[in-house]
């Protein structure tokens, strides 16, 4: 049987691009997310870098293209847990409320994006225990409510839970160098008087304007960056104890602060890793999605016949990236479908 339709899995960033782009040409697309809304991620985000981009009106220009083409529909609320293949499609189970139905596709893009590491793995860091101490993400979540909230002093940590092999992962994360300038200097700017400091191994912003986007957090809005490490958060009279050390220095320091900022690893969803596994895609070593050698695969995105993939679930990434990958994803479906299912019929 030939079927047309294309399934896109994630409406993130990179599975609305990759939608938009199929439907553009004519074809029918389901786009499916287990949340009750469109833009994974990024819905939730005050502003982007580098041009800092309001991210939930990027998310609604896209709802609305998604919204205005009668050839996407849109299923929210509904998880995909399994794909097998039938005949020359792919079957998809689609669970919504307890109940299983299924549909047969003749491409599928996976666009599942990523999960964040969790704090709690650090006990030395109080997440989940003492208040103030949050994630790089519940800071996007509760942006508003934090900028509001008086602080004489802020403490970001960087590099938790990536490169680091005993207790996180050993890759790094890519782009929570450029989240955190964006977080301190949000934070610097709703609150002049504050000491804001970032704890740091290495700062990586290889980014267009990534470099200068982090130097003027430090040299505009005055943020500390501060080499080291911090070894424990300590709750004493109602505000935070840092115990850290200055590695350029070689001095241990202990400072005060209101608020405790981890930049918590980017990492791959247990859902990716099923579906993967199920259609024979191969992931690498940390379980992110392993796409076929640039040498065997005519688009960059193809991960085995009608399969491709786009955004974080292949591996950290910014917005752009992922936006651009939804694009080269559906560039490779329309390319599959026009010629390779045309030679096989
Ligand atoms: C703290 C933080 C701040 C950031 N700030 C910036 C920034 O300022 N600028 C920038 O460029 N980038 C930023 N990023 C990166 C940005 O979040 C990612 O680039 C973006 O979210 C990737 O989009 P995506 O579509 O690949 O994945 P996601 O946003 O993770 O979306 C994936 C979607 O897939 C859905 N899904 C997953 N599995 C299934 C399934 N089996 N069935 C149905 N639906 C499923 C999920 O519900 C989700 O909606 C930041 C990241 C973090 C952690
Ligand atoms: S991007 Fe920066 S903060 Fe994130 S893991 Fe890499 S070096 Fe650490």
């Amino acid at each position: 049987m030939l079927n047309e339709g294309v399934l896109v899995i994630g409406g993130g960033v990179a599975g609305m691009q990759a939608a938009i782009d199929i439907a553009a040409s004519g074809r029918e697309v389901v786009l499916v997310d287990k949340e009750r809304s469109l833009g994974g991620h990024v819905k939730e985000y005050g502003s982007l870098f580098p041009e800092l981009t309001e991210g939930t009106l990027v998310v609604k220009q896209k709802a609305q293209i998604i919204k205005d083409n009668p050839k996407i529909s849109v299923m929210l609320g509904s998880e995909v847990d399994r794909l097998t293949y039938a005949d020359s499609n792919i079957k998809a189970n689609f669970v919504s409320n307890g109940t299983i139905n299924d549909q047969i596709f003749s491409a599928v893009v996976i666009a599942t994006g990523f999960d964040n590491f969790e704090g709690k793995k650090y006990g030395e860091y109080g997440y989940d225990r003492y208040p103030g101490v949050i994630t790089g993400i519940d800071f996007e979540h509760q942006e508003e409510a934090i900028l509001k909230k008086p602080i004489k002093t802020a403490v970001f940590i960087k590099c938790v839970g990536s490169r680091d092999r005993s207790k996180g992962m050993p890759y790094c994360s890519k782009i929570c160098c450029m989240y955190t300038a964006k977080q301190a200097a949000e934070l610097k700017k709703a609150q002049p008087n504050a000491q804001v400091y970032v704890f740091y191994m290495d700062i990586r912003s290889n980014f267009k304007n990534g470099e200068e986007f982090v130097r003027s957090a430090m040299e505009n809005q005055h943020i500390k960056y501060i080499r080291g490490r911090v070894g424990k958060v300590i709750p004493t009279n109602g505000r935070l104890l840092i115990r850290a050390e200055d590695t350029l220095m070689g001095v241990p320091l202990e400072l005060e602060a209101d608020l405790v900022v981890l930049a918590t690893a980017m990492v791959p969803r247990e859902s990716t890793k099923s579906l993967a596994t199920q259609l024979g895609i191969k992931l690498d070593s940390n379980g992110f999605i392993s796409p076929i050698p640039m040498t065997e695969s005519e688009n960059p995105m193809i991960l085995t016949k009608g399969v491709f993939y786009a955004g974080a679930c292949g591996f950290p990434c910014d917005v752009k990236d992922a936006i651009n990958q939804g694009s080269a994803a559906a560039a490779g479906v329309l390319g599959y479908l026009q010629f390779n299912r045309r030679a096989a019929n």
